[in-house]
C-alpha cells in the first residue's frame, strides 16, 4: 500500500528513529509500503519519518539513475550497484569519508525544492538488512549521497539544515510556505478527528 509522505513543518520529521529490535510482521509491512510509496513518488530513497514512524528504517534505490552513477564495494570488492538494489537498512551505522562533494539534492517531503549540498563522497555502512541479516559495504556517488541523507533523516535531520546560510534565506518564504500549509493540514485532521 503507498502511503501519504510527510511534508515539510510535520513534527515526525524531526524525531530520531528509536531502534528497530526485531523484524516483526509488522516492520515487514512497513517496509513492502515503504517500499511502494518509494517508487510511486519516484524517489531513490525514503526514510520511515516520512511516513510517520519515528524509526531507524530506511530504503534506498538508485538503480535506473544514468545521470550520476554510483559506485559499490562488498567485503573490499567492486560490486554490481544495481543487483544491490533496493536496499533496505535497518539501525544503519554510517562512517562519511573523503572530500566533500558538492550535488543536486532533492527531498520528497520538500516538493520543488532542490539544492547543491555538500557531502563526504563516500561513506562505509553498516546494518541490518530486512531479513535481520548484517549487511556492510562501501559506497560513492549518488549512492553514498542517497544513503547520508535517509540517514540523517533517521536522526531528525533535513537537508535544509545542511543548506549553506545564503541559500536557506533565498529559500525562506517557499519553505515558511510548505511549512504552515502542513500544519494548517495537521490542525484540520485534528479537528476532523475530533468530531
Ligand atoms: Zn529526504
Amino acid at each position: 500500500m503507498s502511503l501519504p509522505i510527510l511534508k515539510y513543518g510535520n513534527p515526525v520529521l524531526r524525531q530520531k528513529g528509536a531502534r528497530i529490535e526485531s523484524i516483526t510482521a509488522e516492520i515487514q509491512e512497513l517496509i513492502a509500503d515503504m517500499r511502494e510509496t518509494m517508487y510511486a513518488a519516484k524517489g531513490v530513497g525514503l526514510a520511515a519519518q516520512q511516513v510517520g514512524k519515528a524509526l531507524q528504517l530506511a530504503i534506498v534505490d538508485v538503480s535506473g539513475v544514468t545521470d550520476r552513477p554510483s559506485t559499490l564495494e562488498l567485503h573490499g570488492k567492486p560490486a554490481d550497484v544495481e543487483a544491490f538494489m533496493p536496499v533496505v537498512l535497518i539501525n544503519p551505522q554510517i562512517k562519511p569519508m573523503g572530500d566533500p562533494v558538492r550535488g543536486p539534492e532533492g527531498c520528497l517531503s520538500f516538493p520543488e525544492i532542490y539544492n547543491e549540498i555538500s557531502r563526504p563522497g563516500f561513506v562505509e555502512v553498516t546494518a541490518s538488512n530486512e531479513k535481520g541479516k548484517k549487511i556492510q559495504f562501501r559506497c560513492g556517488g549518488l549512492l553514498a549521497r542517497a544513503i547520508q541523507h535517509e540517514v540523517d533523516h533517521l536522526n531528525g535531520i533535513l537537508f535544509i539544515d545542511r543548506m549553506g546560510r545564503e541559500k536557506k534565506q533565498e529559500l525562506k518564504e517557499e519553505l515558511d510556505a510548505l511549512q504552515a500549509a502542513t500544519k494548517e493540514a495537521l490542525k484540520r485532521k485534528k479537528s476532523f478527528h475530533k468530531q
